[in-house]
């Protein structure tokens, strides 16, 4: 057999594999990987059912089910203040990971540098490589903010596009109207397009507002808009999500998604359209996970891990340095098998070794998980 060629020498497993088999091995509680550990709502899995039983079983259209692509776009239009067109601006997508490269792929190619904000969601690096372009890691600052002066700092003549993630994962930190201000300022001076990942819009704290780019008319214009339904709304393994991007972007991202995926699975599409003609489902859930959030907070205050700022997103960062000097892969290994609480290590979110001691857990869980994991924190860490 010849050599199989490989375009990522140096990529591995995805973290949220490793982790998740880590656990799965040990009997450990999987505060690792990010889902649910609930049930999605009764009547969206009776609208896929219906979708099935009335026969939508074909191809639906490439670019998606118009009634989903319709649901969407008055969502974005009504939220935002935005103007996506039905057929021309939204395309239905396998996930948001989906999204993600497919965005990348349409807007850099060979050679081009693209931003990607440290910690970073672990798809970027691999989805910029595969384009051909570079990934180039702008760290944030140690409390997890956006450091703008970096951004700046680390345009060149050849960087074409930035990634943006808000709400953000890991860390939690959910931009403010100043960071999209002064994006917008950076991506118009040097011409950049914006993949924005937004997947987790609908998880914002403490009475904060969601800042979409799609709210600000500069960079709504240079930007793929990037989400999934599998987050808000309970149901990671269906994998369906969307991009909102304005004409040309869109008809760049169908050229590539037409060849790619061409079209996603059809009775999911019907139930999601279906589902969102009542907006009470996406505007419960910043309460229902904030709740959690503050029902976990509470349980680990009984632990030596130091908690940092949860402002949006299901995932809760700590810093575990009182408890052990290990390096964050080996920590959370060491959490798994011996505490029995896995958890994601954050230098699955960077290009290069970090001296930090920062751990993510997932609090998208029932009352019941949360409380045996902490009572497990509890008891193996002491306080
Ligand atoms: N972006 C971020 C920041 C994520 O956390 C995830 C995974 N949950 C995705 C994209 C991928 O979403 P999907 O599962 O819909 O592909
Ligand atoms: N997005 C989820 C997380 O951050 C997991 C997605 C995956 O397993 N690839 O945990």
């Amino acid at each position: 057999m010849p050599a199989l060629p490989t375009k990522l020498p140096h990529t591995g497993t995805t973290i949220f594999t490793v982790m998740s088999a880590l656990a799965a091995e040990h009997g450990a509680v999987n505060l690792g990987q990010g889902f649910p550990d609930f049930g999605a709502d009764p009547a969206l899995l009776q609208a896929l059912t219906d979708a099935m039983a009335a026969g939508h079983n074909q191809y639906p259209p490439m670019t998606g089910v118009p009634a989903l692509r319709q649901a969407v776009a008055a969502k974005l239009n009504s939220l935002y203040g935005a103007h996506y067109d039905a057929d021309r601006d939204i395309t239905i997508t396998a996930g948001g990971t989906q999204g993600l490269i497919t965005a990348l792929h349409a807007c850099v190619g060979a050679g081009d540098e693209v931003l990607i904000i440290e910690p970073a969601y672990d798809s970027y690096d691999p989805a910029i490589r595969l384009a051909g372009a570079v990934p180039v890691g702008v760290p944030m600052t140690a409390d997890y903010r956006i450091d703008w002066a970096a951004v700046q700092a680390a345009i060149t003549p050849r960087t074409r596009a930035l990634v943006l993630n808000t709400p953000h994962n890991p860390s939690g930190r959910v931009a403010t109207a100043d960071d999209l201000q002064a994006l917008a300022a950076i991506a118009e001076q040097h011409d950049l397009f914006i993949v924005s990942d937004e997947v987790y819009e609908h998880m914002v704290f403490d009475g904060a507002q969601h800042e979409s780019v799609a709210r600000h008319p500069a960079l709504r214009e240079r930007s793929f808009l990037v989400s999934s339904f599998g987050k808000t709304f309970h149901v990671t393994g269906w994998k369906v999500g969307f991009v909102a991007a304005p004409p040309a972007l869109s008809a760049a991202f169908r050229r590539l998604h037409q060849y790619t995926v061409f079209t996603v699975h059809t009775p999911s599409q019907h139930a999601l359209a279906a589902y969102l003609a009542d907006p009470a489902p996406w505007q419960a859930l910043s309460n229902f996970y904030q709740a959690k959030r503050d029902t976990f907070r509470t349980a680990l205050a009984a632990t030596p891990l130091k908690l940092l700022p949860c402002e949006g997103t299901y995932f809760q960062t700590v810093d575990y340095s009182a408890v052990s000097d290990l390096p964050e892969l080996d920590f959370a290994r060491w959490l798994t098998t011996e505490v029995g609480v896995a958890a994601i290590p954050l230098a699955g979110f960077y290009q290069r070794p970090q001296e930090r001691r920062h751990v993510r857990f997932c609090f998208a869980k029932r009352e019941d998980t949360l409380a045996e994991a902490a009572r497990r924190l509890v008891a193996g860490l002491g306080r």
